[in-house]
């Protein structure tokens, strides 16, 4: 397996990735918190 060093388009720090993501493993989990805190959903 292969890792791709990136930069978060978020927070701007290094990190590295196996897939295409923009943002760091943090960034994406805050994303995602955020959007079951403020419910939202693909059917709106
Ligand atoms: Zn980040």
């Amino acid at each position: 397996m292969s890792f791709n060093v990136r930069r978060c388009d978020e927070c701007d720090v290094v990190f590295s990735t196996n897939s295409a993501d923009k943002m760091c493993y943090r960034c994406k989990c805050e994303e995602e918190e955020a959007r079951e805190l403020w419910g939202i959903t693909d059917d709106m």
